[in-house]
């Protein structure tokens, strides 16, 4: 038997079940497992992605056999559904759409009413069909066809459809009359023959042409630009569908809508989505029309009450379809003479709150296990929950100043305030400066790289399905779509409300939550889940979501291995840090410390000393201040660990600059302000990130780690005096050699037995080092004799590993990815191929001396997905990051731990 490129589906004929979306596209597929679960859908055929990819690889030409068995397909379409391609008295009318395997929503082709001819419309308006609604099917097919078959410019059509209006002097197409639709046909033929091409009569032609035009589409530049974007293979392909229509825009029993099982926006288990009465699909997810909403809502009638028996079969179709591909689903229907016809169904995309809520709600409906549940959200999903919101209180009062312009459908949650932007290019222009917000009257596929520069989107026009509201979602920004008051002109660079003017540039806000738009930029606050888990347990139940975020990230705890710490320099971090589950703090920079104003004067009369009884007077003015922070960080995490870590930076970064600044330290010192610039010239440094830094300082200026190490014992003393289980670890930073460890080990042990034999207390302090200057990594072995553990620092790793400075790399890194010379930022997400060999060969070392060695990683890479997975990979003990980016850890590990389990080994 020779290779099969066609499938029918619907009319009793399945024969793709079980082929699967990488063969028959993931429309294709959806439509073949309705056909299969006798869901109504209008008969038609799949065309496979593979004789697409084959189309591509042989440069356009066909794979065998392909037009024969497509001839064959449409006789038995024709004869299944009564209809022929063609026939005056009964024309079978198809759709022709792509699919590829993974959804590009909005980014490659559609073709409607393909059947139709001037003859045969004509026939029919004169003979059977109401003649406003032949013309009308025939002006759509001519527009789309022209637009994506013949090349020309869509903006053309809606000239010529803006200029019919004029004429009959009416507001919607929907009142246009029946000449007018017929006169609109002949302006369209007229335009496509001024851009050179013609509108083929020949109804196989017409169909055939939108086939290759799919086929083509694949290859367009906003499909392209879509795929690098979400990183989808170029050679996949797309599958091409052949459907009878169905009409939404037959009359008033007739429409068209989208749903999803669950609400996209927060999840809520309930149907939720639009519908037009009387229109074509096209219309709802184009966002041209407001749409009415399924179940009613606002006062605006619902499905349930418009079309009650087309609303319980989707109410069916709905739990049908989760039923069997136990997860949302995104339908599209159309009802023709008040039947409904489902005519798509996908795995529906979703906004953080919705995928954590539906996940948990899945597992206790039983569709799905804990363990799916938690492979199911994306860990950088999780951060959406925790996205700032605006303070109600300066809302209300913006309110009551009149600074809410507009609402419109909260599409995507979140607050974000920026200038705004009116096309994508100056989106991406502005984002340079500081935060941008896209306004525009709808988005396309074309403004993708500006929504993606911008922290949120704006538009006046379109429904919940809108290419905005939907891509927004995707993207996890705060977007608001429809809020029909602004008038957005591109060409002038204004939004208009009514009488108030903003131009590009101004400020304005949205709360994504509750679809309103104010004027100037809002200062933002804690989002419902973080305001509910400071709450406490009860305000935790209160809030379905902050209750399953708990619940999820309690589930992904037991899957994983690896530990999650969070990097804190104050109480108020560490609390927060413990509150998002953090099992320790991983780094406690001191040196945050060191710039309170009370501070920053002994430190820097520390660091100017001329002599060690003044560094000695300055030291011991700041031992109880730092103490007194120990104890407050140690107290916050009691139980669990909290490693510190001794000075680091440069000390230039302390050193006074303003006059001011450096008279207040003369003036302490007791010396000429002179004095004072000659000491901080005489400090300064050609390459400070390399210079007298980290435990360069700790050996040549010994009094400080001696400080340090005393207020940390003696802070540990005073918790544990009062009860509380304080566990310090002591960390050295910047170590490159055995030596500096070793002596600095000794220095260390030596303070801390000093204080304890004042006291009777000698709590188990046990002493490490960043493994952060490429050395280290190298003889980390011979370094693992005198640390009880790793702890490693990416940032600095990555900085001398590839020789890019830390401070300066912004300056060359957006052209390196704009290249594609580096695929990713490697001070976000971990250089696995080179820093990370470093790292994964001195954990090996450094075990291989010593096999009981801690190893944890406390660079910005202990929040980042794709690193944790690597982490945990390597056999790491801990990760340490941001507060906020703690419960994005927790679930990267599970989902690592889970992903190895499956793959079935141990992964080291
Ligand atoms: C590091 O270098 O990765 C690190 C955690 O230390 P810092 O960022 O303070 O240099
Ligand atoms: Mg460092």
């Amino acid at each position: 038997m020779g290779e099969r490129w066609i499938y029918a589906f619907g009319a009793g004929r399945t024969e793709g079940e079980g082929q699967g979306k990488e063969v028959l596209g993931g429309k294709g597929a959806g439509l073949a497992e309705m056909s299969a679960l006798d869901i109504p859908v209008p008969p038609g055929f799949t065309i496979t992605t593979e004789a697409c990819r084959f189309y591509h690889e042989h440069d356009g030409e066909l794979p065998p056999g392909l037009r024969e068995e497509f001839d064959s397909q449409l006789s038995a379409l024709e004869e299944a559904t009564g209809k022929r391609l063609g026939d005056p008295d009964r024309p079978l009318l198809v759709s022709v759409r792509s699919g590829g395997a993974v959804s590009m929503p909005g980014m490659m082709d559609t073709v409607l009413n393909i059947g139709l001819n001037e003859k045969l419309v004509a026939a029919r308006a004169a003979n059977g069909w109401d003649p406003r609604f032949a013309w009308d099917c025939y002006r759509r097919l001519l527009s789309m066809y022209g637009d994506v078959v013949l090349d020309v410019p869509h903006a053309d059509f809606e000239g010529a459809l803006a200029a019919v209006r004029d004429e009959e002097e009416v507001d919607t197409d929907a009142e246009i009359s029946a000449a007018g639709l017929e006169r609109l046909c002949s302006r369209y033929q007229q335009l496509i023959a001024e851009r050179g091409a013609a509108f083929p009569q020949d109804v196989r032609e017409q169909l055939w042409g939108a086939v290759m035009a799919v086929f083509n589409s694949w290859d367009n530049r906003r499909a392209r630009e879509y795929r690098r974007l979400h990183k989808i293979s170029d050679t996949a392909g797309t599958a091409v569908n052949v459907q009878t229509m169905v009409f939404g825009n037959a009359g008033d029993d007739c429409a068209t809508g989208v749903a999803f099982t669950r609400s996209p926006a927060d999840g809520a288990p309930a149907i939720f989505g639009e519908f037009l009465v009387n229109a074509q699909g096209e219309d709802v997810v184009a966002g041209i029309r407001t749409p009415q909403p399924i179940v009613s809502r606002n006062g605006r009638e619902g499905l349930e009450e418009v079309f009650p028996q087309a609303f319980e079969t989707l109410r069916k179709v709905c739990e049908t379809l989760e039923a069997e591909r136990h997860d949302m689903q995104d339908v599209e229907f159309t009802i023709d003479g008040g039947r409904i016809f489902m005519l798509q169904t996908r795995t529906g995309k979703r906004t953080g709150p919705a995928a954590v809520r539906i996940a948990v709600d899945m597992v206790d409906e039983g569709l799905i296990s804990e363990r799916e549940a938690v492979s199911r959200v994306e860990p950088e999903q999780l951060s959406q929950l925790l996205a700032p919101v605006f303070d109600p209180e300066e809302v209300e009062s913006a309110r009551q100043e009149g600074r809410v312009l507009a609402r419109g459908l909260a599409a995507g949650p979140g607050a974000a305030a920026g200038r705004i932007a009116l096309t994508a290019e100056r989106a991406e222009q502005m984002a340079q400066d500081g935060p941008v917000l896209l306004v525009r009257e709808e988005t396309s596929p074309e403004d993708i790289v500006g929504m993606h520069v911008s922290v949120g989107i704006l538009t006046s026009r379109g429904g919940m399905t809108s290419h905005a509201a939907v891509v927004a979602r995707g993207m996890g920004k705060p977007c608001i779509v429809g809020a029909g008051a602004l008038r957005v002109d591109e060409t002038e660079g204004t939004v208009r409300v009514e009488e108030r003017v903003f131009h590009e540039g101004d400020e304005l806000s949205i709360d994504g939550t509750r679809g309103e738009v104010l004027a100037g930029a809002l200062t933002s606050r804690s989002s419902e889940v973080l305001a509910a888990l400071e709450g406490g347990a009860e305000a935790s139940q209160a809030s379905p979501a902050a209750h399953s975020f708990v619940r999820l990230l309690e589930w992904a705890d037991q899957f994983r291995r690896l530990r999650v710490r969070a990097n804190a320099d104050t109480p108020a971090d560490a609390r927060m840090a413990r509150l998002l589950g953090a099992q320790g703090v991983g780094l406690c920079r001191t040196e945050h410390m060191f710039f309170d104003d009370e501070r920053i004067g002994q430190v820097r009369r520390m660091i100017l000393a001329r002599d060690e009884a003044e560094r000695t007077a300055a030291l011991e003015a700041l031992l109880p201040v730092q103490q007194a922070d120990f104890e407050a960080i140690l107290e916050a995490l009691a139980g669990l660990p909290v490693t510190i870590r001794l000075l680091d930076p440069p000390l230039h970064e302390f050193l006074p600059r303003e006059p001011e600044a450096v008279e207040a330290v003369a003036r302490l010192m007791g010396i000429d302000a002179q004095q004072v610039r000659d000491a901080v010239e005489e400090l300064a440094e050609s390459n400070p990130m390399l210079g007298h830094r980290g435990c360069r300082l700790g050996l040549t200026f010994p009094a400080i780690y001696r400080m340090q190490v005393e207020a940390i014992v003696r802070a540990t003393h005073a918790c544990h005096a009062r009860g509380v289980d304080a566990r310090p670890e002591i960390m050295v930073p910047l170590v490159g050699s055995e030596e500096e460890m070793v002596r600095l080990r000794q220095m260390i042990r030596e303070v801390i037995e000093g204080v304890e034999a004042e006291s009777d207390e000698s709590p188990h302090i046990t002493i490490g080092t960043m493994i952060e200057v490429p050395r280290a990594a190298l003889v980390a072995d011979r370094i693992a004799s005198a640390a009880d553990f790793f702890s490693f620092g990416t940032n600095d790793l990555t900085q001398m590993t590839y020789g890019f400075s830390r401070d300066d790399v912004g300056r060359f890194l957006p052209s390196y990815l704009e290249q594609g010379i580096l695929q990713a930022d490697p001070f976000a997400q971990l250089d696995q191929q080179g820093v990370g060999q470093l790292v994964e060969m001195a954990c090996r070392r450094g075990r291989s001396s010593r096999p009981d060695l801690k190893l944890g990683i406390c660079g910005e890479h202990g929040g980042d997905p794709s690193s944790v997975e690597f982490f945990h990979r390597i056999g790491l003990d801990y990760v340490s990051c941001s507060p906020y980016r703690v419960p994005v850890a927790r679930l990267a590990a599970a989902r690592a731990a889970l992903e190895e389990a499956e793959r079935g080994g141990d992964g080291r």
